[in-house]
């Protein structure tokens, strides 16, 4: 039986390719650079990688951040301190809250029924603000933030301490929902934990990572 859901956060309940190009356009006013769509379009694959990397241990977040606007931009010829660059985004970003169509809702839906922890490998100081502008604070029990667990998911590590903090729920009692095959999935599912898989970027699939599919995240109501 069912008791509690972990939830992602950015592309599961907050749209983060809106919030992060609003949060980029914004940076590139302030740093004089003309922003150009194709400029984001960069950031998503370059920061995708990245991610991926850090997921998989390879990089720190510190190394990830310092990086990333650097390989973008030295994609346009346009030198930038990416540092300098990135807590400014940073800035942007953490006041920034556009919900995924159909997601306070089925959040809403989701606590009626469950106990609601978010699960997320995103800054510490961004989620719990940005959920809170977005109205859907109210839903959640806990939050599990890779920063300061030590982990970031899917490693096995990150949810060893989210059951040190659940002490009366086991892994088969839980449903780890959210957009990555790689961070929400695949470790969730080598835990033990059962999963459902949203299909945000709607991915041609016919795997079997997971136990649930949706491609909106309003069919929640339908699977659980
Ligand atoms: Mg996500």
């Amino acid at each position: 039986m069912t008791k509690v859901i972990f939830i992602d956060v950015d592309n599961t309940l907050l749209d983060f390719d809106k919030c992060s190009e609003d949060a980029m356009l914004n940076t590139c006013l302030d740093f004089g650079i003309t922003f150009k769509p194709e400029m984001f379009d960069a950031f998503k694959k370059i920061n995708k990688g990245l991610w991926h990397r850090l997921e998989n241990g390879e990089i720190t977040k510190g190394e990830l951040f310092d990086v990333r606007w650097v390989n973008v931009f030295g994609m346009f010829c346009i030198d930038v301190d990416g540092a300098a660059f990135e807590t400014r985004f940073h800035d942007f970003l953490n006041v920034s809250a556009i919900p995924i169509d159909g997601a306070a809702d089925a959040l809403k839906y989701l606590a009626s029924k469950y106990r609601v922890c978010v699960a997320s490998n995103a800054p510490t100081c961004q989620q719990p603000l940005r959920m809170e502008k977005a109205n859907m604070l109210q839903y959640i029990e806990k939050f599990f933030i890779s920063e300061e667990i030590g982990h970031p998911k899917p490693q096995r590590e990150f949810f060893d301490a989210c059951f040190a903090l659940l002490p009366d729920v086991t892994p088969d009692e839980t449903v780890m929902i959210g957009d990555s095959l790689n961070a929400d999935i695949r470790g969730a599912r080598a835990y033990g934990i059962r999963t459902c898989w949203y299909n945000h970027d709607k991915i041609p699939y016919k795997g079997d990572e997971a136990d649930m599919i949706i491609d909106k995240i309003a069919d929640v109501k339908i699977v659980l």
